[in-house]
C-alpha cells in the first residue's frame, strides 16, 4: 500500500504506507535524505523517524532550515542535562525546551551558582568532544515509569504530555537518556558553540502552588562567530534593560506586594504625562472625546459583550464572588465605552462617535511570565473606540493609520503593521469577517504601510492590526493595535437610526495607538537607553553653580527658564563631580555658572554628548531649547 503526502511547493509524492519523514526525504533525493535532521508534519516539528500519514504536509529540516536552530538548542539542553548528571547525580531533571534565545532546563534537588555553571560548561565541552551519537530509543511505559521512580516530575510528564500509548520515546547519548519526543541533531559533536547564561527560579508547571525549581538558561548557535554576536547583543540589551535604568533614574518600581503592577515615581510620571499630552493632542485631531470608565464592574457586563467567554475561561480575567455577585476587573475598555454609546439614541448624522480613555485594565498573566513593564498585570491603555457607519470604514482606518505612522516617527521607531485574521474562536458571520479583513488590508495599502499577514491570530470579534516596532538595537516589539469589529455591536445591541429611519448596527473600531503606556515606556526606555529626547527627559536642564556663591544667580537663571524642567545642583562638590553626576543622571543640558558668567550675565552650556559653549545669552538658550522641546526633536540641537 502507498499513500500520498504534500510537499512545500504543493506537489504530491507517493510513499510507502509506513514511511518516515527521512524516507520521504530520500525519495525526493539521496542528498536531501543524507542531510535530513528532522521534519515538519503539518507545521509541527518532529523527529526524522516520525511516520507520515495520508495527505500530510511534509517539510524536510536540514542544517540550512530556519528550524535547525531549535533542534540544535534542544540538543544543547540535553548536553547540559548530561553534564549536570555527571557532576551532580542527585539532580532531578524536569523540562528543557528550546526558546527564541536559546534553551533552558528546569531542575530540582541542586543548588547552583555562577561558578558551577563554568564547571558544567567544561563537562559539556567534554561531551561535545566525545561526539556521542544521539539516538531515538523506545521504552515501554513500564520501563519508563521504572526509570523515573525517583523523579516525580518526569512521572508527571508521563501521565500528562506522554499519556498516550505504551511506547515512550527517549533520546540517548552515551550513558545519558531523557524522556523526549525530539528531534535532535545526530551527535553531540554537532553542538559546537554554546554558553550557559544565567540561573533563575521557576515554579514547576509555572504554578506558584508547586515546587520552586532551578532554571538554567543557555544558548547554542551554529558557529563561534554567531555566538559572539549573540553575546555582544545580549550585553547591549543588558545595558539598556529598562528595569535597571528605571531604578537608576528613579522612574518606577514594581514591589513584591504588587506583582505585575508598576508604581510610577515622580520622574517616570513626568514622562508619562508628556506621553499622555502627546496622545491627547492626536486624539483631539482625530475627533475623539475623552471619557472615564470604572475598573470594577459586575461580570455580567462582559457576558453581554462576549469578553467573558474569551477572557474568563482562559483565566485571563480577575474575577471573584462577593455578596452573591460575580465581580471583575475590566480586561478591556470596549464594554464600558459601548455603554456610553448606548446611553442615548444615536442618529446616522452624529457618527462617527469617538470615545477615548486612558483606561486602566487588568489581565491575570502567570507570575512566571511577568517581566518589568513589558509584561504586566495592570496597565493603562491609550484606548479609543470609534462607532461608525459601514461607508465610513475606509476613511476612519486611513486616518488612524496615518496618525500612528506620524506618532511612532516622533520616537524614531521603524514600524510594520501585522494583520491578524480570523481565529478559531471567532464569532459572527463569515461575510462580515471577510469584509473587515478586506477593509483593513486596503486601508494599509492606501497608506503605503509595510505590513505582514498573520493568519488566525485575530480577536474573537474581528481582525486585528498589530503595530510592530523595531528598536535601536533591532529588536521587535508589538505595541499599538487597530481592530475592526462587527460582533460586539450585535452582542451588546448597539444601534443608530439611519437615513431610512431604520435601526442599524454601527461598526466598531478599537484602537490603542501607543498600546499600553506601561509597555510603551519599557520599550522606549530601552530604545533610548535612558537618553530621552529633551521633551521627554524628566529633568531637562541642571544648573551647576561653580561655588555656593553662585547659588543666587542659579536661582535667577532657573526662574528665567520658566516652564522648562530645571534643577539646581546644590551639593558642595567640585564642578567635575557635578558634571559627572549630571551625566550619570542622563540630563540633556547642564548650565555651568561661575563668577565669570555671573558678572557677564550669561551662561556656559554643556550637553549630554559632552559638547560645550561659553558666553551664551540666556534668551538665546531659552528660545532654542523651547523650540527643541516644542518640536519634539530627537537629538539635542543647541550645541550641534
Ligand atoms: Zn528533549
Ligand atoms: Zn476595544
Amino acid at each position: 500500500m502507498s499513500i500520498e503526502v504534500e510537499l512545500p511547493d504543493g506537489s504530491k509524492l507517493e510513499v510507502e504506507e509506513n514511511a518516515t519523514v527521512e524516507d520521504v526525504a530520500y525519495s525526493i533525493g539521496t542528498g536531501l535524505g543524507d542531510d535530513t535532521v528532522a521534519g515538519k508534519i503539518n507545521g509541527e516539528l518532529v523527529a526524522k523517524e516520525e511516520n507520515v500519514s495520508e495527505n500530510d504536509k511534509i517539510e524536510i529540516v536540514t542544517d540550512q532550515s530556519e528550524e535547525y536552530i531549535d533542534v540544535l538548542r534542544h540538543s544543547a539542553a540535553h548536553i547540559f542535562a548530561q553534564a549536570l548528571k555527571r557532576l551532580c547525580p542527585e539532580a532531578k531533571l524536569t523540562i528543557g525546551p528550546s526558546t527564541d534565545e536559546g534553551f533552558y532546563y528546569d531542575i530540582d534537588n541542586v543548588e547552583l551558582d555562577k561558578g558551577d555553571l563554568e564547571e558544567i560548561e567544561k563537562e559539556m565541552q567534554n561531551i561535545v568532544e566525545e561526539d556521542l551519537e544521539i539516538e531515538n530509543k523506545t521504552l515501554s511505559r513500564e520501563e519508563a515509569e521504572d526509570y523515573y521512580q525517583d523523579n516525580k516530575y518526569k512521572r508527571d510528564i508521563l501521565e500528562e504530555e506522554a499519556s498516550e500509548g505504551d511506547e515512550i520515546s527517549f533520546y540517548q547519548q552515551g550513558e545519558f537518556k531523557d524522556l523526549c519526543k525530539g528531534p535532535h541533531v545526530s551527535s553531540t559533536g554537532e553542538v559546537k558553540a554554546f554558553k550557559l547564561l544565567e540561573i533563575a527560579g521557576a515554579y514547576w508547571r509555572g504554578d506558584e502552588e508547586n515546587e520552586m525549581l532551578t532554571r538554567v538558561y543557555g544558548t547554542a548557535l551554529p558557529s563561534e562567530s554567531k555566538l559572539e554576536d549573540f553575546l555582544e547583543k545580549r550585553r547591549e540589551a543588558e545595558k539598556r534593560d529598562h528595569r535597571k535604568i528605571g531604578k537608576e533614574m528613579n522612574l518606577f518600581s514594581i514591589p513584591d506586594f504588587s506583582p505585575g503592577c508598576a508604581h510610577f515615581h515622580p520622574n517616570g510620571m513626568t514622562i508619562r504625562r508628556e506621553l499622555e499630552d502627546f496622545i491627547r493632542s492626536k486624539n483631539d485631531k482625530l475627533g475623539y472625546t475623552e471619557v472615564r470608565t470604572p475598573e470594577l464592574n459586575k461580570a455580567e457586563l462582559w457576558k453581554k459583550t462576549g469578553h467573558y467567554d474569551a477572557f474568563k475561561e482562559e483565566g485571563e480575567m480577575f474575577a471573584w464572588e462577593q455578596d452573591d455577585t460575580e465581580w471583575g476587573l475590566k480586561p478591556m475598555n470596549c464594554a464600558n465605552h459601548s455603554h456610553i454609546f448606548k446611553s442615548k439614541k444615536r442618529s446616522y448624522k452624529e457618527l462617527p462617535v469617538r470615545l477615548s480613555e486612558f483606561g486602566n485594565v487588568y489581565r491575570n498573566e502567570q507570575s512566571g511570565e511577568l517581566s518589568g513593564l513589558l509584561r504586566v498585570r495592570g496597565m493603562t491603555q491609550d484606548d479609543g473606540h470609534a462607532y461608525i457607519r459601514e461607508d465610513q470604514i475606509q476613511e476612519e482606518l486611513e486616518r488612524t493609520f496615518e496618525i500612528i505612522q506620524q506618532m511612532y516617527e516622533e520616537f524614531d521607531f521603524d514600524i510594520t503593521f501585522k494583520l491578524e485574521t480570523k481565529p478559531d474562536k471567532a464569532q459572527g458571520p463569515d461575510e462580515l469577517w471577510e469584509k473587515a479583513e478586506d477593509s483593513l488590508e486596503s486601508a494599509l495599502k492606501n497608506k503605503n504601510a509595510n505590513y505582514d499577514l498573520n493568519e488566525g491570530e485575530g480577536a474573537f470579534y474581528g481582525p486585528k492590526i498589530g503595530v510592530m516596532v523595531e528598536d535601536a538595537i533591532g529588536r521587535e516589539w508589538q505595541l499599538g493595535t487597530v481592530q475592526l469589529d462587527f460582533v460586539i455591536p450585535r452582542n451588546y445591541g448597539l444601534t443608530y437610526v439611519g437615513e431610512d429611519n431604520d435601526e442599524h448596527y454601527p461598526v466598531m473600531v478599537h484602537r490603542a495607538i501607543l498600546g499600553s503606556l506601561d509597555r510603551f515606556m519599557g520599550v522606549m526606555i530601552e530604545h533610548f537607553a535612558g537618553d530621552f529626547p529633551t521633551w521627554l527627559a524628566p529633568e531637562q536642564v541642571r544648573i551647576l553653580p561653580v561655588s555656593d556663591d553662585n547659588l543666587d544667580y542659579a536661582e535667577k537663571v532657573k526662574e528665567e527658564l520658566g516652564d522648562i524642567r530645571v534643577e539646581i545642583e546644590d551639593r558642595s562638590w567640585t564642578v567635575g563631580k557635578k558634571i559627572q553626576a549630571a551625566h550619570d543622571d542622563k540630563v540633556p543640558y547642564m548650565l555651568i555658572l561661575g563668577d565669570d558668567e555671573e558678572e557677564a550675565g550669561n551662561i556656559s552650556v554643556r550637553d549630554r554628548e559632552e559638547r560645550e559653549q561659553k558666553e551664551v545669552t540666556l534668551e538665546k538658550f531659552k528660545e532654542q531649547l523651547s523650540q527643541e522641546i516644542e518640536n519634539k526633536e530627537l537629538s539635542q540641537d543647541f550645541l550641534s
